[in-house]
């Protein structure tokens, strides 16, 4: 029963076939019009250097006028559109029933086809295909549906890439996957369901959708700040190869200054985060920032609704730190004395600079004497090869140290007794373990180019805190 129904579908194909065969070709022959409404697609095969006409146009100015889509290649010529009456025409003379052999046209356009086999932490994968198009890539268009916040996204790609098993299946030629490289930060977090369509005459879900994914907010962890770097951690569980970035702040409580924000890629070696490659080591040149207490504000950056960044406070931040503007050798000895041999012949200027120091740390700063030790001593040079007006070295280039400042004449000759002053003091600065800042705009005595402007030649407050953490905590 069930064979003799197969068979009367069958001889009801054929005749349905040979019914359209008759009508079309007898339509060519006569050269008359045929209705792209009904069948949608006409393919002619023709030997290439015939011309036809199309609605009195070539093949090409038909294609720009009316969006039709042809192939003449190989003799074929492939003619397709959604909608409209398409009339042929012979211009030259050829014998219609030995160059053209229609093909039976499908009565109903074939939705596109296809599978969505993969949704992982990497890779979104499948294939799609156009029966109609048989070779022919199609896009496929993703939908990634947040249902946790109800909000959707798409992106379509070509399904261009080749596959062998879809020519063994019969798919086309084979060029119809898709494994499209997903990064799953670029997305809100939540739970989502992801669906494919082939995009065609009408777009068809493809099988084995929807899948679905969970996408995580940045987490992390700041683990340190130290003299060089602000260093940590963070991911998005959900993009385990992928990395984030990372957005740090520095909030200077001491000025109240902000600095930031300073954004960095959190990609470097981390062990047991995700692929291993999740840290972030920020390098920081402190002598750009003024002394002071600190915070550091360091979030991993997410996505918001809108696809804006929105930051993840890692653990352990905010995390206080100092900047003290000092170097890690120094002049003074361990019994906080500098005590200074030699001589300059701007000792006026010396000795004021001298006093300075002296009067917010009294008896620290010494003239030597024959019974003790020279910490540093000074003297006067015709020029330094650096051309500035006078240097301090500090030698070895670790802890305490023995100085020497060396005064250049041909330039301190030509500054005014204050100008002298701020250099004596800015150099007795150095032998302390100050180092030269900037992050202070020109107020500081160790600002790395002083003027006369200096703070008018007396030490600032940022001067007595890097010399306080000296004090305190190197000598
Ligand atoms: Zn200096």
């Amino acid at each position: 029963m069930k064979r003799k129904f197969f068979l009367v579908l069958l001889v009801f194909a054929i005749a349905i076939s040979i019914t359209n065969f008759t009508t079309f070709a007898s339509s060519l022959n006569q050269l008359e019009e045929f209705d792209l409404n009904e069948t949608n697609t006409y393919v002619i095969r023709a030997t290439p250097d015939k011309e036809i006409n199309l609605n009195g146009m070539s093949i090409e100015e038909y294609k720009a006028s009316q969006n039709i889509i042809t192939h003449p290649t190989n003799g074929v010529i492939e003619l397709e559109t959604d909608t409209g009456i398409v009339t042929l025409y012979e211009v030259s003379e050829f014998d219609l029933n030995e160059n053209f052999k229609t093909e039976t046209p499908p009565l109903t356009r074939a939705q596109p086809f296809g599978w969505l086999d993969t949704v992982n932490t990497t890779t979104i994968s499948g294939w799609a295909w156009d029966s109609d198009r048989p070779n022919t890539p199609i896009n496929v268009r993703m939908y990634f549906n947040n249902q946790t916040i109800n909000k959707s996204w798409y992106i379509e790609i070509t399904a261009d890439m080749y596959r062998q098993d879809l020519v063994n299946a019969g798919i086309g030629n084979g060029y119809h996957g898709f494994n499209f490289g997903m990064n799953w930060n670029i997305l809100p977090a939540g739970f989502y369901e992801i669906e494919v369509y082939g995009m065609g005459g009408s777009n068809a879900l493809l099988q084995g959708c929807p899948k679905t994914y969970t996408i995580t907010n940045p987490v992390g962890t700041l683990y340190n700040v130290t003299n060089y770097t602000i260093s940590g951690w963070a991911w998005r569980a959900s993009a385990p190869n992928n990395p984030i970035d990372v957005r740090i702040y520095l909030n200077n409580q001491t000025t109240g200054q902000w600095f930031g924000p300073f954004t960095i890629t959190a990609d470097l070696f981390s062990a047991g985060i995700g692929n291993n490659y999740h840290g972030f080591s920020a390098e920081v040149i402190w002598g750009s920032f003024p002394t002071g207490s600190y915070s550091a504000d360091v979030s991993g950056i997410g996505v918001y609704e809108d696809l804006t960044p929105l930051l993840f406070n890692l653990t352990n931040s905010p995390k206080p730190f100092s900047i003290y503007q000092v170097n890690n050798y120094w002049c003074v000895d361990s019994g906080k004395h500098l005590d200074w041999d030699g001589s300059t012949i701007y000792s006026t200027e010396w000795n004021t600079a001298v006093t300075k120091w002296n009067n917010y740390k009294s008896g620290v700063i010494r003239k030597d004497t024959i019974l003790i030790n020279q910490d540093v001593k000074i003297q006067d040079v015709p020029a330094l090869s650096s051309g500035a007006v006078a240097q301090t070295s500090i030698s070895p280039s670790s802890g305490k140290g023995t100085g020497v400042i060396s005064f250049s004449t041909s330039v301190m000759n030509g500054l005014g007794p204050l100008y002298k002053q701020i250099v004596c003091t800015h150099e007795i600065g150095h032998a302390l373990g100050l180092r030269d800042n900037g992050g202070d705009g020109t107020s500081t005595i160790m600002h790395g180019s002083i003027n006369t402007t200096t703070s008018n030649g007396n030490l600032t407050n940022a001067d007595k805190i890097n010399y306080d953490y000296m004090y305190n905590n190197k000598y």
